[in-house]
């Protein structure tokens, strides 16, 4: 009976397989177990937890832009605006927390990235988030409305990013939200008050109140609130917002703008010659609040920067510089048959002219190679002892005849 009493109460170790035996009032532990609950302590720490978070920011400017370059063809005042609001971000959420009023509050670095649809502002926000490792998720402006109408309420965004999360509400609390079209919820006329505004300005209002920072409850599987529902608090403080628009028609207001600015200052100097195909590169603050945003959204989006139209350059790069550019994508299926695929230059050449004949921007590059590529891939796999196949100008030329992007061409 007394053999039994000495033994650990966590493990069941006998006294003489142990260094050493603790007693306590009603219980013994043992080294091993004391050991193990040291690790179980540090691992929770919150100190542990801060040192993890620091170990996300490793990356300087220069190398975030590095890794964006192997995913993302030009735009480089784009990336480089992005990689330094990235980095500052991180630097904003690994500073302890303020003691005292006197200490410097590094303000959130939320960003608009404001460019054409298709070039490539979706694919920077998550490049950036694979590479953090943070959750990351998409939010799509358009089917946002006020708390009462039809549609998502604001909240949704961050069911959103909860799940990507899986439900880890810690690293929900520090991940990155792109909101895609925010243009969408711009306020529908200059005069708030002639109707109820229920997916602008109403909308806007809502979104504030996550972009500025605070704790919200959040239905976990979207939609709606009820009030039955279990509800999960996020805090937004640390959450970086990453909005794209293509805010079409924004090009004129820039153009008014910079026209009355030139008036305004008669004796601009001629060497500032302005590139009116491209007046989306000038977009300021003002030219986002005369597009429909209120004040206080533009305010929470400190930076703003602008994506280039594809030319046929970058669109040819596209096809085959990128780290999982088409091609690659294309030759690594085809090598998994064992086969090994090759495209002549024309044949590039080709897919970049028709996808900005038919105006289909980088996105179509990827539906023009498929329907080329289709029939290939569906006989290939069968045929045993075919080991190359070189795609020509002829062959492209004669499947795209074939399918029915070709007859976007009448339209
Ligand atoms: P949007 O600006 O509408 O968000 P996306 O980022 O979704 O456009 O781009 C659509 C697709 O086009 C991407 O998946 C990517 O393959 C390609 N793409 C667009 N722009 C670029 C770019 N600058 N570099 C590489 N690929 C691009």
């Amino acid at each position: 009976m007394q053999k039994e009493k000495e033994k650990c109460s966590f493990c069941g170790r006998s006294k003489a397989n142990t260094n050493i035996l603790i007693a306590g009032l009603e219980a013994k532990i043992c080294d091993y177990c004391v050991l193990q609950a040291k690790a179980i302590l540090d691992e929770e720490s919150p100190q542990k937890k801060s040192q993890e978070l620091s170990k996300i920011n490793i990356l300087k400017p220069s190398e975030i832009k590095h890794h964006l370059d192997q995913y993302v063809i030009g735009q480089e005042e784009a990336k480089k605006y992005l990689s330094v609001a990235v980095y500052n971000h991180f630097k904003r959420i690994n500073q302890p927390p303020a003691k005292d009023n006197d200490d410097v509050e590094i303000e959130k670095s939320n960003i608009i990235i404001v460019g054409e649809t298709g070039t490539g502002k979706t694919l920077l926000a998550r490049t950036i988030a694979r590479m953090l490792h943070v959750p990351f998720c998409i939010a799509d402006a358009t089917v946002l409305t006020e708390a009462g109408y039809v549609g998502e309420d604001v909240e949704s965004i961050l069911s959103r990013l909860l799940q990507a999360a899986d439900f880890n509400v810690e690293a929900a609390e520090r991940g990155i939200i792109f909101i895609d079209e925010i243009d969408k919820i711009a306020r529908k006329s200059d005069n708030p008050s002639i109707t109820r505004d229920v997916s602008g300005e109403g909308v806007q209002q809502a979104l504030l109140k996550l972009l500025e920072g605070a704790v919200v409850s959040v239905p976990p599987q979207g939609g709606r609130k009820h009030p039955e529902q279990k509800m999960i608090q996020v805090n937004t403080q640390n959450i970086l917002f990453i909005a794209g628009g293509a805010f079409d028609g924004i090009d004129k207001k820039i153009g008014s703008r910079m026209k009355a600015n030139m008036i305004g200052y008669a004796a601009a100097k001629e060497t500032d010659v302005i590139d009116k195909k491209n007046l989306l590169q000038y977009v300021a603050p003002q030219d986002i609040r005369s597009y429909g945003m209120i004040p206080e959204i533009v305010g929470r989006f400190p930076v703003l920067t602008s994506l280039n139209p594809l030319d046929k350059d970058a669109l040819r790069r596209i096809l085959t510089e990128p780290k999982n550019a088409l091609v690659k994508q294309y030759v690594k299926l085809f090598k998994m048959d064992h086969i090994d695929l090759s495209f002549d230059d024309a044949v590039l050449d080709f897919i970049v002219d028709k996808a900005l004949e038919f105006k289909l921007g980088a996105r179509g590059l990827r539906s023009i190679l498929e329907n080329i590529m289709t029939d290939a891939m569906f006989d290939f796999p069968s045929m045993q002892d075919v080991k190359h196949l070189n795609i020509t100008l002829d062959y492209a030329s004669e499947k795209l005849q074939k399918t029915n992007i070709a007859k976007l061409k009448v339209a």
